[in-house]
């Protein structure tokens, strides 16, 4: 399987911003082997897919509402979503957790909103801080996978990419540590083969750079990485392609 580089954009560029960023990756970066998934604001959606549409790179949103239709201003649903033959879907990233109170109950249903029009959930999880301290944090990853896949076909399980995202290692310059991900990545593998009987990849998240890309992408069960800041300077972002597909060279 190929690496996974996913760029989340969240709240910034303009629709030509979003564009000359795309034409910069791919003039540094022209052929890369390792699927790469960008996920521009609502606004830039449309012009990102329409540019990449017949080539190897993948288009998703960064978020979706939970329900079919209906009067909730300001929100998008997911067969608007698919209109536009988006490929991923980003759903419960921990800043929508965080500043939009989002349920893990909102977020099984947000998957299958996706599921029903065949786009593809990309699944944040992740501990806060205090939940790690208080030694909480395999009780939190496991009440989020399972409430996210609760009553989820298992014939869905090769749509499913899951994103391990540790909530103070988001946006902070503090990646978690080697062991940390790689004891957080085998016990979320463990619970998705219980559910699911299958291998979902797994992406790390929060503070990966060009420096420690290519140390995270060779611990077990890291299948690739969704990323952030690191994602919106094509330097920062080609490094990181780079330092992940080197071993595959
Ligand atoms: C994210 O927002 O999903 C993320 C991982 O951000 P950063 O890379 O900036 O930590």
């Amino acid at each position: 399987m190929k690496p996974i580089v996913a760029a989340n954009w969240k709240m910034n560029f303009t629709i030509d911003e979003s564009l000359n960023l795309i034409d910069e990756i791919i003039k540094r970066s022209p052929s890369v082997e390792a699927e790469i998934i960008f996920f521009p604001n609502y606004i830039s959606l449309q012009s990102v897919k329409q540019k990449l549409v017949d080539t190897a790179y993948m288009v998703g949103s960064q978020n979706v509402h939970h329900d079919e239709s209906g009067a909730f201003t300001g929100e998008v649903s997911a067969s608007m979503l698919s209109i536009l033959d988006l490929d991923y879907v980003i759903i419960g990233h921990s800043e929508r957790r965080q500043y939009f109170n989002e349920s893990d109950d909102q977020v099984n249903q947000k998957i299958k909103r996706a599921l029903d029009v065949n786009i593809k959930p990309v699944v944040c999880i992740g501990e806060t801080i205090d939940e790690r301290k208080s030694g909480k944090t395999t009780e939190v990853l496991n009440r989020q996978l399972n409430k996210a896949f609760e009553e989820i076909d298992v014939l869905s399980a090769n749509k499913i990419i899951v994103a391990y995202e540790p909530v103070w290692a988001i946006g902070t310059g503090v990646s978690a540590d080697e062991n940390q991900v790689l004891e957080a990545h085998a016990l979320i593998k463990q619970t998705l083969v219980s559910i699911f009987s299958e291998n979902i990849p797994i992406l790390y998240g929060g503070s990966v750079n060009a420096s420690n890309a290519f140390e995270l992408i060779n611990l077990n069960n890291v299948d690739g990485f969704l990323i952030g800041g690191a994602s919106l300077k094509s330097e920062s972002f080609c490094q990181i392609i780079e330092n992940v597909t080197v071993e595959n060279n």
